[in-house]
């Protein structure tokens, strides 16, 4: 029974006094108010409670959605080779509709990836210039919130593995080259995760300058642009700039080059040929060519193959051919020039005439352009979404389309076009002349082979010609000098749209001659080229080639901008790295 106050004694009294509780008006509060206070203080206890079991019950209701979808994401460990399952792997080109309901193994980047709130995740998966839509959905049996929360956080560009359900899609998805069929994904697991911030997204990488000038004009204030990745920063990032689908396309048709280039020469009776590019002599003259340290002693880079082709037909081997590296050392910083390029460089023995080789040179390349449109026209359409460019215009049938240098001149001539004057100068009475004895002239300028090629496609209707008889002026040592009239030689070059990509000529292949040549050129009889004179003093087949530059057959079939972009690293007087 509770005692009333006066039966407490005297200390109970003192403790009572200290636990009254006053009112705001600084008196002991009544009892009704007492028990109001009580009363608050017992819902708020309740309230606290309430929420500590709240709280505890949502952490195990997490901790057993976890477990649900154990086992079905995560990074996987690295793989040293420890097991092989021989499990089907599926590639995204080959996903349709067609393959509704049915299960797939799929390996691929993050292209792109979007969290829709908390139940669903969706993927953009992308293989080379392949991609397609995967999506991650709750469900109560299989994928949970955990799960889809995961695949949310996973990289960009991250290589993951996903299985999953074909499904056809209701709607045609755009953003995808897999239009009519989509991914249900089961189970993710990360094969290589990205682990460094990305210079630039692969995404923005692939937009063409007109998309984003559209953005940049059409964008109100706040809005957001694309972003412009720069040469130069995609040439630092090279490895992640190479992944966009325009790249992957282009680097088909690279090696598809190589591949028609070696596919014609190997039915024509060819021989694959490697040819050192170390080397004690240089082949096209001195100015351009790397010193390299060799010991104690000095070498060079290989500016080309040249006199090693040329001493193998010495050899006997008739036809050959090279797809190898040629060094230049050129401080042009041109959009054409590099200091390394691929050289694909042949050489043959003829019979009568060297025209023989020029008609196979002619073939040679139909051949390739033939084989490029027939072979990659899906890629030839993705990279115009990004570096647009027209048809590249053939001869029709067995019409071929060359000129002699004079005839090149006469064109330019009637086109009205002349070589730029210096203030005084007086111009030429005979511009072909000009051309032959001007001891400056080294060849057509880059103008004037435009100037040419929009010439040739108007009055021809061929992208593709060439021009035959150059000034010996023009040319190498090795160059035999026409019979007719030495002021021109047994040389040609081969064009794209007016621009050179290869040149070549009948070679000197008599020693007397040779010698003679590089005398009256100024060249001095170089121990370094000796063995190679010696060649033809042990007797040697007439022959002749010619120098074909792989980045630059791509860059003008596509009409890229500039060769570096034809290149996957190239290397030029700033750079060479990476
Ligand atoms: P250009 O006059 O264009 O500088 P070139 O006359 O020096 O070329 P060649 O020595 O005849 O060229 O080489 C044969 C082919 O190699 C050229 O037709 C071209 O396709 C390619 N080529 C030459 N130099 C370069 C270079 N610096 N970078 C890329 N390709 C080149």
């Amino acid at each position: 029974m509770e005692k009333q106050v006066q039966d407490l004694t005297l200390e109970e009294k003192k403790q009572v006094a200290k636990d009254v509780i006053l009112g705001e008006d600084g008196q002991p509060l009544s009892k009704k108010a007492l028990k109001k206070l009580e009363k608050e203080r017992e819902k708020e206890q309740k309230r606290i409670e309430r929420e500590a079991r709240e709280t505890e019950e949502k952490a195990k209701r997490e901790a057993s959605e976890v477990d649900y979808s154990e086992g079905r994401y995560g990074v996987l460990p690295l793989n040293r080779s420890t097991s092989r399952e021989n499990r089907t792997y599926t590639d995204i080109k080959d996903i349709s509709a067609a393959k509704d309901g049915q299960k797939v193994l799929v390996r691929a980047r993050v292209y792109t990836s979007r969290l829709q709130g908390n139940k669903m995740c969706f993927f953009s998966l992308r293989q080379q210039y392949n991609t397609i839509q995967a999506l991650v959905v709750v469900d109560k049996d299989t994928i949970s919130k955990p799960m889809v929360k995961w695949c949310g956080s996973i990289g960009l560009e991250s290589i993951v593995m996903v299985e999953g359900t074909v499904q056809k899609s209701p709607e045609v998805i755009k953003s995808a080259t897999v239009q009519d069929a989509e991914i249900h994904v089961s189970n993710v697991y990360v094969v290589s995760p990205v682990k460094k911030h990305l210079p630039f997204l692969v995404e923005d990488a692939d937009r063409s300058e007109e998309q984003i000038r559209e953005s940049e004009e059409n964008a109100k204030e706040g809005d957001s642009k694309f972003v412009r990745v720069l040469l130069d920063t995609r040439l630092d990032n090279r490895v992640l700039d190479l992944r966009t689908p325009t790249n992957q396309a282009i680097f088909d048709i690279q090696s598809g080059i190589c591949d028609a280039f070696r596919e014609h020469l190997l039915a024509n009776s060819f021989n694959e040929i490697h040819t050192p590019k170390m080397t004690g002599a240089s082949s096209e003259g001195g100015a351009n060519v790397f010193k390299i340290s060799y010991f104690k002693g000095a070498g060079y880079l290989s500016q080309s193959p040249q006199l090693y082709k040329q001493m193998l037909i010495a050899a006997d081997r008739e036809r050959v051919f090279e797809v190898g590296p040629v060094f230049r050392a050129e401080e042009s910083n041109t959009y054409r020039h590099m200091t390394e390029f691929t050289g694909l460089d042949l050489e043959m023995a003829f019979y009568e005439h060297y025209h023989e080789v020029v008609e196979f040179l002619e073939n040679l390349f139909l051949h390739i352009f033939k084989t490029l449109k027939e072979k990659y026209s899906s890629q030839i359409a993705l990279i115009r979404n990004m570096y647009s460019s027209e048809d590249f215009v053939l001869p029709v049938g067995s019409e071929r389309v060359r000129f002699h240098f004079k005839e090149a001149v006469q064109l330019l001539r009637e086109a009205g076009y002349r070589k730029q004057l210096t203030p005084g100068q007086e111009p030429p009475k005979d511009e072909e002349f000009r051309y032959c004895e001007d001891p400056e002239f080294e060849d057509f300028s880059t103008p004037e082979e435009r100037v040419l090629g929009a010439i040739v496609r108007e009055k021809y209707n061929t992208d593709f010609y060439v021009i035959d008889k150059y000034p010996s002026s023009a040319r190498p040592f090795y160059t035999m000098p026409d019979p007719e009239d030495p002021r021109y030689s047994n040389s040609y070059d081969f064009f794209m749209k007016g621009q050179e990509i290869m040149s070549g000529a009948q070679r000197i292949h008599d020693p007397e001659l040779l010698t003679e040549r590089m005398k009256s050129l100024g060249i001095a009889p170089d121990a370094g080229l000796q063995a190679y004179i010696d060649s033809f003093a042990l007797g040697c087949p007439p022959h002749a080639g010619g120098g074909i530059g792989l980045e630059r057959v791509l860059m003008f079939f596509l009409n890229l901008p500039n060769i570096r972009l034809a290149s996957a690293f190239p290397r030029d007087p700033k750079r060479l790295l990476p």
